[in-house]
């Protein structure tokens, strides 16, 4: 049989502390992979400089997400630091369908609905750790993005967050940089190839027991 399988696209889903790199560690997937979707949440916070709202958030007033939560179109959402978040529904289901990936950046709540949905069986989840709590503060520090308060506020919340690290599929230290990448690669790579990716395998065996059958 020549007949390329098709593939069902898979939701990616990175978790971590803020700070241990899960949006470098995801820029260099898309960079790897031009195809890779990305996520863009809905949130009620307000744009940090160089945000460009349709690009790394929707910004939405809490009328607007209360209303897409109460029509069913969230496929995730939580309340962060004070703020809400959700995944829209409709850009996943519709790249997941023609095939292609998509990555979230979401927390621990929103990582636990997405695999307890029926959306579950498609979905990896990874946990990115930090090699230690010093080294979290310092990439806070040095990312310059927060002030000392915010970071100060990130920190307190890092250990609710890893906390939850044992309900992800994979828990990767990200000490070194281009190692994590290589070992998401690899993660991702094999996971593209599960059985319930590939729906046309049953074709596929379909065909290759009538062939059986013809030769018997
Ligand atoms: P997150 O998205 O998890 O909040 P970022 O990706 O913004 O974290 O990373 C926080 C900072 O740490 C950034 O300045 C980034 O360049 C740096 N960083 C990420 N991974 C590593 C690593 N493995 N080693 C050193 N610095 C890193
Ligand atoms: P930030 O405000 O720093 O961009 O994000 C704060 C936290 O909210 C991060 O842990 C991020 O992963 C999480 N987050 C961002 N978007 C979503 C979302 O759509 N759903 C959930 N559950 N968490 C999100």
């Amino acid at each position: 049989m020549t007949e390329t399988l098709t593939r069902r696209g898979l939701l990616i889903i990175l978790s971590s502390p803020s700070g241990a790199g899960k949006s470098t560690l995801a820029r260099r997937l898309r960079d790897w992979d031009p195809d890779l979707g990305f996520s863009v949440s809905a949130t009620t916070r307000k744009p940090r400089p160089g945000e460009v709202d349709g690009e790394h958030y929707r910004f939405v007033t809490e009328a607007e997400f209360k209303s897409d939560v109460a029509a069913g179109e969230m496929l995730e959402h939580a309340h962060v630091f004070g703020n809400f978040y959700g995944s829209p529904k409709g850009p996943v289901e519709e790249a997941i369908n023609r095939g292609c990936d998509v990555l979230f950046d979401i927390d621990w709540q929103g990582a636990q609905q997405i695999t307890n949905s029926a959306l579950g069986q498609h979905t990896l989840s990874i946990f990115i750790l930090p090699p230690s709590i010093a080294e979290l503060r310092r990439r806070l520090e040095t990312r310059a993005q927060d002030d000392a308060d915010t970071i100060s506020r990130r920190m307190q919340k890092s250990w609710d967050e890893i906390s939850h690290w044992g309900g992800y599929d994979y828990v990767l230290v990200n000490d070194d940089l281009d190692a994590t990448e290589n070992q998401l690669k690899t993660i991702i790579s094999a996971t593209r190839l599960r059985r319930q990716q590939q729906p046309q395998l049953t074709d596929h065996v379909r065909d290759l027991q009538s062939e059986f059958e013809e030769l018997a």
